[in-house]
C-alpha cells in the first residue's frame, strides 16, 4: 500500500504551513550561570543544564509563567501566551 497522502499533497501542507525545519545541537541551559550553551558551559564547568525544549516552554507557557529572557528573546516571549500554543 501507497502512503495515504500523496507526494504533491505533502508539498502543499508544507507550503501552507509555511514549515521550515532547522537543526542544530540541542541548547542546554546552564542553571549555574542562567546562560544558553550547546555542550558544556565553559564558564563554571558543570553539567547542571537543563535541555530546552519546546515542550519546556510550552509547559511554562501553559501554567501561565512567562518564559525567561535567557530563554527566549524578551521581545519575543512578550508576544507568547496560552493562545499560542497549537
Ligand atoms: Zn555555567
Amino acid at each position: 500500500m501507497k502512503s495515504t497522502i500523496p507526494k504533491k499533497n505533502v508539498l502543499n501542507y508544507k507550503k501552507k504551513l509555511k514549515i521550515k525545519i532547522v537543526s542544530f545541537n540541542e541548547p542546554y541551559l546552564c542553571k549555574n550561570c542562567k546562560i544558553v550553551i550547546n555542550k558544556k558551559c565553559n564558564l563554571c564547568k558543570t553539567s547542571k543544564k537543563q535541555s530546552l525544549s519546546g515542550t519546556l516552554i510550552r509547559r511554562k507557557l501553559l501554567k501561565g509563567r512567562t518564559i525567561p529572557n535567557y530563554f527566549m528573546d524578551k521581545r519575543i516571549s512578550k508576544m507568547l501566551s496560552k493562545s499560542s500554543i497549537i
